[in-house]
């Protein structure tokens, strides 16, 4: 399997050529400012002390303070961990929020701890890197495993840490102590704003375009049912057991509670059955990809009919299928931009618990909108600025950001 760190050090290679990047500049970016390992001790409920690893890297922070989320899996590794805090970096540039980019990182398999080892596990993380994290210094959030019950007994820790209540030093809370309104379904809501920007520009009609979404859950869905309020035509849906297929389109509500009642999607009531494979080969206006990373690859890439796709899943099209699609001339919004809803009202979050003052779920998409809008019609022109595919012409403004911060603080 390829090395996550050094795929995303070869990215940078490509984009130093794209964007003439200083020499300098690119020697610093070639590691983390810092990377912690620690070891976290847990007494598990048996009475016995199981040692469990930890990772913090701190990517760059140029742009502000590092921030990124905490994955909680078996495979998490420091290789992983590195890579996906370079990646954040981008992803706050393209956002054009004032932060730099970290992640953390713990190898457990949580579904084999208790409530109260999580509890422990989370707490015992939090002591091992208090010293190196901070509203200013390093903001983590949650990601894959990671929930917002996880966050508040970490913000907790902190502030017994510290003897200070600094709600602001992790997001994505719950709302009952500082979480922002409209977090839930802001990546889903984030797509959106890229469809609709998206439409205008290629003057796509919302009710004559065809969308299929693969995925249901959080992204998936929230995005598949904000299109559809926003006028446009979700024609197919999947999640992990398979996809639905409509041509009259689909009441995405009705979907979401024929799930819950059978705990699939498949078999609904007058749409044709269809796998996950074939949802991607529909022929529809927008395909959006908002599952799992990778299902776009060499092998199918030739066979999407599809010109326009938005990246809503981390890392659906591998980077040989970029390549084919960019040469077929399909348009594909790269996810650092399309799926950064989330991030940037984490930002919203920590401004509102700094400022003490809170805003209605209205006022939050009011501001997250304009950044949206606007991180989309600066990606597309700088791809066609350098001719080049949307991802590197997103990945080039990114890097060109965080370089000129660095330039005038001083590599
Ligand atoms: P989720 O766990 O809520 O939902 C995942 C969905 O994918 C489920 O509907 C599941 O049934 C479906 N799925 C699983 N295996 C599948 C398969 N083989 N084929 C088709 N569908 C399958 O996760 P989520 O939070 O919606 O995240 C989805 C993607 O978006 C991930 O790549 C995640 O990293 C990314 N993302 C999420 C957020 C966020 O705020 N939640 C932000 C940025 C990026």
């Amino acid at each position: 399997m390829s090395d996550p760190y050094q795929n995303a050090m070869k990215q940078i290679d490509k984009i130093a050529k794209i964007i003439n990047l200083d020499p300098d500049i690119k020697e610093r970016l070639s590691e983390p400012d810092r990377v912690l390992t620690v070891a976290i001790p847990v007494k598990m409920d048996n009475g016995k002390i199981k040692v469990f690893t930890g990772f913090r890297s701190q990517y760059n922070n140029a742009r502000g303070p590092y921030k990124g989320g905490i994955r909680y899996h078996q495979n998490v590794s420091l290789s992983e961990v590195k890579a996906l805090s370079a990646w954040m970096t981008w992803k706050c540039s393209v956002a054009g929020i004032p932060y730099g980019g970290g992640k953390g990182g713990i190898i457990v398999n949580p579904k084999e701890l208790s409530i109260g080892e999580l509890e422990r596990l989370s707490r015992g993380y939090i002591r091992a890197i208090w010293q190196f994290i901070g509203s200013d210094v390093d903001v983590p959030a949650p990601d894959v495993n990671t929930t917002s019950q996880i966050m508040a007994w970490m913000v907790d820790e902190y502030a017994k840490l510290t003897g200070k209540l600094d709600l602001a030093v992790i997001t994505a809370k719950p709302l009952e102590i500082g979480g922002s309104q409209g977090r839930t379904e802001a990546t889903g809501q984030g797509g959106v704003y890229v469809l609709e920007a998206l439409a205008k520009e290629f003057k796509l009609k919302p009710s004559a375009t065809k969308i299929a979404v693969q995925g249901f859950g959080n992204v998936g869905y929230y995005f598949a049912l904000l299109a559809q309020k926003a006028g446009f035509k979700i024609v197919a849906l999947s999640d992990s057991r398979g996809g639905i297929y409509s041509e009259k389109g689909f009441d995405v509500e009705t979907v979401k509670k024929y799930k819950k009642e059978t705990g699939k999607i498949q078999d609904f009531k007058g749409a044709k059955n269809i796998t996950n494979d074939e949802l991607l080969e529909l022929p529809v206006t927008i395909l959006v990809p908002a599952a799992l990373e990778s299902v776009i690859t060499k092998d199918n890439a030739p066979k999407i009919k599809t010109k326009l796709i938005i990246e809503m899943a981390n890392g659906p099209i591998t980077p040989e299928a970029d390549v084919i699609l960019h040469d077929k001339k399909v348009l594909f919004v790269p996810d650092v931009l399309s799926n950064s809803g989330g991030v940037t009202v984490s930002y919203f979050e920590w401004v509102q618990n700094r400022m003490g003052y809170y805003w209605t779920k209205e006022e939050v998409f009011n501001k997250l909108k304009p950044i949206m809008v606007n991180a989309f019609k600066e990606g597309l022109t700088a791809a066609r600025k350098y001719n080049i595919d949307m991802r590197m012409g997103v990945y080039s403004l990114a890097v060109q950001k965080v370089a000129d911060a660095m330039k005038l603080k001083g590599i």
